[in-house]
């Protein structure tokens, strides 16, 4: 069993997303890939007012039409600041026999060596950091090369899709359309629940 924990704050999932994690499935043969959004993320402040709710909700909404992805609530659901290395300790107790991957965006991947237990983290999974065409590669230090030659670390091209979350967010507060941009159900969520409007 491959399974690959796809980390992000997910504020809110859009397109490139999923295009990252099916781009995953297909170069990495993977036989799962389960959305992990973020709980309390020891790096930043997730912008108030979207409740980590929501947010899971939006990642449900995204994933459902394929078998091959799924939603966690794990993270989400812990009052301790998420690290992923104890995301992984979790996976690794839970599933011994499985290859673990995890996926996230190559800007946060190369900011690993600053993560908690980033030796053991490595030990435990495959990072694969995924980004778009044109993405500084000579941004990957010399300390992320040893991981890189020892295949610990992928860096994943996805197809050139534009999108960000802070993009979305910025479009709906300046009552810019999203659609095509997040899944139609994500779309028809933020406006229901009003989310990203200006204050
Ligand atoms: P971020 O810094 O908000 O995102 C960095 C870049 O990566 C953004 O361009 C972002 O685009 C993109 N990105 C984020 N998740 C992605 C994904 N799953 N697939 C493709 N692109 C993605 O990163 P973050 O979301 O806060 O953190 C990413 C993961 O790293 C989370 O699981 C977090 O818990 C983990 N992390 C762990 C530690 C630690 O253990 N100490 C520290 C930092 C981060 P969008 O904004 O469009 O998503």
């Amino acid at each position: 069993m491959k399974l690959a924990i796809m980390g992000g704050t997910f504020n809110p999932i859009h397109i490139g997303h999923l295009v990252c994690a099916e781009e995953a499935v297909s170069q990495f043969e993977l036989d799962q890939v389960l959305f992990m959004p973020t709980g309390l993320p020891p790096h930043k402040e997730i912008r108030k007012g979207v409740s980590s709710g929501a947010r899971f909700q939006m990642c449900m909404i995204a994933t459902r039409d394929n078998p091959l992805f799924e939603v966690s609530r794990y993270e989400i659901n812990r009052e301790e600041t998420s690290y992923t290395v104890d995301t992984i300790r979790h996976f690794r107790r839970q599933q011994p026999e499985s290859d673990l991957y995890f996926i996230s965006g190559a800007d946060a991947i190369l900011e690993i060596l600053e993560w908690k237990d980033p030796d053991e983290l490595l030990s435990m999974v495959m990072l694969i950091g995924a980004t778009r065409p044109g993405y500084p590669l000579d941004r990957i230090s010399g300390n992320l090369e040893k991981f890189l030659q020892a295949k610990k670390v992928k860096i994943m091209e996805i197809p050139g899709i534009g999108i960000s979350s802070t993009m979305i967010r910025d479009r709906v507060s300046e009552g810019k359309s999203i659609r095509y941009l997040v899944p139609e159900g994500v779309r028809r969520f933020i406006y229901e629940e009003g989310l990203y409007r200006k204050a």
